[in-house]
């Protein structure tokens, strides 16, 4: 039987890996799971396996804490020997974190394929660790499952047509995950009642641009706070965030609840009039479930919500977010195009690695 290894460490990781996971099983393949640790507390890691039945890990890093080169280094030697331990036929990695890059390398330098789902995506923005880590990745990998036509386009402005290797767009498995566990959630989230509101908007912030940043950080809660005055603001915060925050301002009006799990999320999603964040995956959630976003960063990956009118990028102005917010609150769109796979994504992989 064929032995995959998956390297996850951070939220949005687990989400993906749940899609593909399952899809191992249902085809047959071995799946062995490596988690690093970089998110490790139960509301960023636990829930999401318990809740998305995510197989658990055979290896637990727990590498988490420390500078970005620390972190990358220790993960590179903890990842190398176990793939030497296992020597799998493969070694599969997700989006754009220090986990992904650790992993990738590791698995290159051993002659291992890699595998990268979330291939090809660009922000054109060296300065955020993401694009360092998936553009690294991106060039040693040995399989490149992209999301979107935009993804696969970036890879062939940068020559990786001329390679032998596979680039495959196969969809977002985010969609996958969207759709398969929002009945779940229908039934076991009980997060509307708990925050006691049905008409709010949900926001997220945890891009290191944003939190590292007083200014940035300043106006984005200063725009929210503005925002609460119409309709409340309901923010379930990254730990980073909050000690940030913490350390440096006065606890905002607006409502800051935990981290919450996956099924809260939908359920948050499903019933918020709109979606304000920083978030990568937050992006699209909000199109899969048929919400307006702002983006609180000068560039996406996601291009296509920004050029189909479901997304508008404020960076940190609290102006422009006072702006977006007007725009979107009167507007209705059509949120039924297919721009991520419709749920097929991590099936369509699957069946590509089985024949590798
Ligand atoms: N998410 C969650 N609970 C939260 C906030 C986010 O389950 O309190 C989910 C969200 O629905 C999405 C993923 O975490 O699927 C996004 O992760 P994050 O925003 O941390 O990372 P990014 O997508 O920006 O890399």
């Amino acid at each position: 039987m064929k032995k995959i290894i998956t390297v996850v460490g951070a939220r949005p990781q687990f989400i993906k890996a749940a899609t593909l996971s399952r899809q191992f099983q249902v085809q047959g393949i071995d799946e062995k799971i490596i988690h690093t640790g970089q998110h490790f507390d139960a509301n960023m890691s636990d829930v999401f396996f318990q809740e998305m039945e995510i197989p658990k890990p055979a290896y637990q890093l727990d590498i988490h804490g420390v500078s970005h080169g620390a972190m990358t280094g220790r993960m590179l030697e903890g990842i190398e020997h176990i793939l030497q331990i296992e020597k799998p036929e493969g070694v599969m990695v997700f989006g754009d974190t220090n986990s992904t890059l650790a992993g990738a390398l590791a698995a290159a330098k051993l002659h291992i394929p890699v595998i990268h789902v979330e291939a090809g995506l660009r922000s054109f923005n060296m300065r955020m660790p993401e694009e360092i880590n998936r553009i690294l990745t991106d060039r040693i990998s040995n399989v490149l499952f992209c999301p979107t036509d935009t993804a696969v386009e970036n890879l062939k402005r940068e020559g990786y047509d001329t390679m032998p290797i596979q680039i495959i767009k196969n969809g977002d498995v985010m969609q996958d995950a969207a759709m398969y566990y929002a009945q779940k959630a229908q039934l076991k989230s009980d997060i509307i009642r708990k925050i006691g509101v049905n008409k709010f908007v949900l926001a997220t912030i945890h891009r290191q641009e944003n939190t590292d940043n007083p200014d940035n950080l300043k106006q984005i809660i200063d725009g929210l706070t503005e925002i609460n005055k119409h309709v409340q603001v309901v923010v379930p915060l990254h730990p980073r965030t909050r000690n940030i925050l913490a350390q440096n301002y006065r606890l905002p009006d607006f409502t800051i609840i935990d981290p919450v799990g996956y099924f809260d999320m939908i359920m948050l999603l499903k019933n918020c009039d709109m979606v304000i964040t920083d978030s990568g995956g937050v992006q699209k959630e909000a199109f899969f479930f048929g919400k307006h976003c702002i983006t609180l960063r000068e560039q996406t990956e996601w291009v296509e919500l920004v050029n189909n009118d479901y997304n508008r990028l404020v960076g940190s102005d609290k102006n422009l977010l006072a702006e977006a917010f007007s725009y979107f609150k009167s507007k209705t769109s059509d949120f039924s195009l297919d721009l991520y796979g419709k749920g097929k994504a991590a099936e369509k992989a699957v069946e590509v690695i089985a024949k590798l």
